[in-house]
């Protein structure tokens, strides 16, 4: 998560103009926090006699720190920390959070941007102040910041575990040999462990997958290129069939069924996975974000145009590109994580950054 401070306008709580240098993404207005920094000088004291003795007697001032969160991603170490300070009112500016030295026993709350005692730095209780990166960190090595900051199980560990259980590789290895296959195979994991084969549905295109609250997650094939048989009647060529090797719009659909669904029947939302096996590599999806946030999706269908634009055009060629930029755009449900496992077990992140490139980061 980057967080950017800028200084803005407010009025009766609201922003009503901001200034900044940094460009800002569209639609944050409304994810933002605002920590009021109220200070009071009483510049009489020790003063003899009225006040007005005194150039000024008390100094009353006050700003705003305004954080507003982005949607990229936690651990991102390109999105530095933009620092503005909060705007002024009152007679005077004197917060003293633009100072880079705080007093001796006291750190620069990476939160409010105020020297604080250390153990104040980070208000959140599952986190703790890290004086070398002079970040507020999840408190546990299995955890990390979601994109709203909130500590929640990296999926890195449990995507570890899955693919060290031979409930799991031993359905993973037998999918890993159907690839060349015509038609998709697959299989959807209940609660108890059981992994349950699906049907082929659209001749053999695509799998039903029947989410119910007993499900977990799923896996399944996404074909190599294939002739169909079919002869193209202009140019006389056989058809060549090129299925996209990652997730479909249905397939996303399908994940984040199951992700709300864990909210009421007992499966972890940390356990709850989709997976694409197929010859270029294999792919999955893991949710951090929160299931409330899983609204207003539109059909399978209703994506199919964008998902080919993206896939045929826009991003022609790079797949995990085309993939991460459609489910940012219209998708549009922080929290879904895309990884990449290696032949060799390795797992590797991908992410989009602000330049628009694919990051890749290994799992640790
Ligand atoms: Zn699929």
């Amino acid at each position: 998560m980057s967080i950017y401070k800028i200084t803005a306008y407010l009025q009766k709580w609201n922003i009503k103009e901001v200034h900044s240098e940094n460009r800002l993404l569209d639609n944050l207005f409304g994810r933002y926090q605002v920590d009021f920094v109220e200070t009071v000088n009483y510049n009489c004291v020790g003063c003899e006699g009225a006040c007005d003795l005194c150039e000024q007697c008390v100094t009353y001032s006050y700003g705003y720190n305004v954080t507003l969160l982005t949607q990229s991603e936690p651990g991102d170490p390109s999105g530095s920390v933009g620092e503005y300070n909060g705007g002024s009112g009152g007679s005077s500016s004197n917060n003293n959070d633009n100072q880079d030295e705080c007093p001796e026993g006291q750190v620069k709350s990476p939160e409010t941007g105020n020297c604080v005692p250390i153990e104040q730095a980070c208000p959140d209780t599952d986190k703790t102040y890290n004086e070398n990166t002079e970040r507020c960190e999840c408190i546990g090595s299995n955890k990390i910041q979601n994109s709203a900051g909130k500590c929640v199980e990296n999926p890195c560990r449990y995507i570890n575990l899955q693919i060290q259980n031979p409930n799991y590789t031993q359905q993973s290895n037998e999918l890993e040999g159907k690839t060349g296959l015509k038609k998709e195979t697959g299989y959807k994991q209940n609660k108890d462990g059981s992994q349950v084969p699906l049907n082929d549905t659209n001749n053999g295109h695509s799998l039903d997958i029947p989410v119910n609250t007993n499900t977990v997650g799923y896996m399944h094939t996404h074909l190599n290129d294939f002739l169909t048989g079919k002869i193209d009647p202009k140019t006389g060529d056989e058809e060549l069939k090129k299925p996209i090797k990652i997730f479909s719009p249905a397939d996303i659909l399908k994940f984040l069924q199951i992700v709300k669904n864990s909210k009421y029947n007992g499966v972890p939302t940390h356990l709850v996975y989709g997976t694409v096996i197929a010859s270029t590599g294999n792919y999955t999806l893991r949710f951090t974000g929160n299931p409330d946030d899983i609204i207003g999706l539109g059909s399978a269908n209703s994506y199919r145009a964008d998902y080919k634009k993206y896939f045929e055009e826009d991003y022609k060629n790079n797949k995990e590109k085309a993939f991460l930029h459609f489910l940012k755009d219209k998708i549009g449900i922080n929290g879904i994580n895309l990884y990449r496992i290696r032949d060799n077990g390795d797992i590797e992140k991908k992410i989009i950054k602000e330049n628009g490139r694919v990051k890749t980061s290994n799992c640790e």
